[in-house]
């Protein structure tokens, strides 16, 4: 893999070949950003590309250096995870020592730690000295999607590079780069949130289900009796149970509303987010008028948005309801 595989964050390669082009990568990088975006990839290429035989700015993929990286079996590029959720003090040695050590094959010697929130503060405080003053020839990256744990003297002595989710285009993009149909690449991006490695994870039986699960909650509410059915799937339900449900069918409801408006604008048929649906979409669109559509958009994405900001369920999937049915 190489950075122009990596989906998404291209500010974040950017930057990275850059500082390759010059030779000034940072020596001590924290890769900060949500869970399933490539930043543990994208520390595993800058290590090659460091090392790479053959590229000054990314990896070629096929030299002796980038190869055995790959394989796990290139002694300067270390990686170092928590065992059972914690990176203990024991684990950081070969940090401190190695880290003033020339590389052996390598022209420079990585460390990646992955989780790096998950190092105590014993752990984290016996690699302050290396982090403040790494010699030029070691690269220590941390890595993390909770930077609300790393302890604070870490984090200043540290460049920070924020990744951000990935965008749906470049997922859907990567899903069809692995084979997947283009009518379900569209879907799966959908329901990720930016999350690639999620993506990659789901189940197409699963979304089918769901989906249809999702389309006779979107008649009932437009039929306007079934509000009954979506309180009682999501309002009264504990919080971490439904959450990633809701936030599925209401990302199915957006892509509805999509669709039906791309119908009523005369929008080709290969745009449609639910392509397979077009007959039942075609049957449902007179039903939902263009004002309607649009306002429920709109509501669908303040839901998404309200439920990222940890409102009270209950309340959040009341007054979608009530607003959709006003
Ligand atoms: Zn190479």
């Amino acid at each position: 893999m190489s950075f122009h595989n990596i989906a998404g964050n291209g500010h974040v390669k950017k930057i990275l070949r850059l500082a390759l082009q010059r030779q000034r990568v940072p020596n001590s990088l924290l890769f900060s950003g949500p869970d399933g975006v490539g930043k543990r990839e994208t520390a595993l290429v800058l290590a090659k590309a460091l090392n790479c035989l053959r590229e000054t700015d990314d990896s070629c993929d096929v030299c002796v250096n980038c190869r055995a990286i790959d394989n796990g079996n290139f002694p300067d590029v270390i990686e170092i995870a928590p065992e059972r959720d914690v990176i203990k003090v024991e684990q950081m040695p070969i940090i401190k020592q190695m880290a003033y050590l020339k590389p052996m094959i390598g022209r420079k010697r990585v460390f990646i730690v992955d989780r790096a929130d998950k190092m105590n503060d014993e752990s984290g405080n016996s690699v302050l000295k290396v982090l403040e003053e790494p010699p030029l020839f070691s690269h220590i990256i941390l890595i993390s999607d909770n930077q609300a744990f790393i302890l604070p003297t870490i984090k200043s002595r540290c460049q920070t590079l924020n990744f951000l989710p990935v965008a749906k285009e470049e997922i859907e993009q990567a899903l069809r780069g692995l084979g997947f149909e283009e009518e379900k690449a569209r879907i799966m991006a959908l329901l990720v949130r930016g999350n690639l490695e999620r993506a990659k994870a789901l189940d197409w039986d699963d979304i089918q289900q769901r989906r249809r699960e999702a389309w006779s909650l979107f008649l009932a509410l437009i039929g306007q009796e079934g509000s009954s059915s979506f309180l009682r799937k999501f309002a009264f339900q504990r919080r971490n149970v439904v959450k990633e449900d809701l936030e599925q069918t209401l990302e199915f409801f957006s892509s509805f509303c999509r669709d039906l408006l791309l119908m009523k604008e005369g929008g080709p048929a290969g745009l449609l987010f639910n392509p397979d649906y077009e007959r039942l979409l075609r049957d449902t669109e007179p039903v939902l008028g263009l004002d309607q559509a649009l306002r429920w958009l709109g509501l669908i994405d303040q839901a998404v948005a309200n439920l990222d900001r940890n409102l009270n369920m209950n309340l959040l999937v009341s007054s979608f309801t009530s607003q959709v049915l006003g």
